[in-house]
């Protein structure tokens, strides 16, 4: 069976990353999302396993002993990480696999898995990104202005990436995230072991 691909999509808070990957998920069912492990506490609305694994801070430190992690990162002050054994066994299976993860994270993975397709969200303007920021509601002026920093500093990493989003007209940038994840999948290497056999007889006619 033909292995799946795994993306990570990395954005600065306030990129539209989140109605972004919702989208995508929605519109490419061969496309799964890794629910990552955070000591951060759930915001309003968020659901324990669906938007993240929460999980306290002894117990994801006892994970990254056993060696759980795939990846982990300190963001904002809290810990995030991705499940190893989670992501083995979906890639195994032939599922294509997204993780939603920072800069670092990405770094990480690639070092392991240097055939991951990196997808980076770009806000349109810093105008644009501030007042993302300041209409979620969700987190006090300390935060956004946290944010607007560590904002800089993700998009300082863009080049790390292979497809390149900039995310004002939603519609579009949908199209845009869809359209990477299809012409990745179309790519000669991986349509090759997927269509080994149809490629064999079609030669030898
Ligand atoms: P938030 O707290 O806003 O949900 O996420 C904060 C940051 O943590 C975002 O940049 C998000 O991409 C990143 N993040 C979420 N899950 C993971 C993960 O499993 N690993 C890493 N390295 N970063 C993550």
């Amino acid at each position: 069976m033909a292995k799946g691909n795994l993306f990570v999509v990395t954005a600065p808070s306030g990129a539209g990353k989140t109605t972004l990957v919702a989208a995508l998920l929605a519109a490419d069912q061969n496309v799964q999302l890794s629910v990552s492990f955070t000591t951060r506490a759930p915001r309003p609305g968020e659901v324990d396993g669906k938007d993240y694994h929460f999980v306290a801070r002894e117990v994801f430190e006892k994970m990254i002993l056993n060696g759980d992690f795939l990846e982990h990162a300190e963001v904002y002050g809290n810990y995030y990480g991705t499940s190893q054994t989670w992501i083995n066994h979906a890639i195994d299976t032939g599922s294509d696999i997204l993780l939603e993860i920072d800069w670092q994270g990405a770094a990480q993975v690639r070092r392991l898995f240097p055939e991951v397709v990196g997808l980076f969200v770009l806000p349109p303007s810093v105008e644009v990104l501030e007042q993302r920021l300041k209409n979620r509601g969700k987190d006090s002026d300390e935060v956004i202005e946290r944010r607007m920093a560590a904002a800089k500093e993700e998009i300082s990493h863009v080049e790390e990436f292979d497809y390149v989003i900039v995310n004002e007209h939603i519609d579009e940038a949908v199209r845009d995230i869809v359209s990477a994840v299809r012409a990745e999948r179309l790519k000669l290497h991986r349509q090759s072991t997927r269509h080994q056999v149809l490629i064999s007889s079609l030669k030898a006619g």
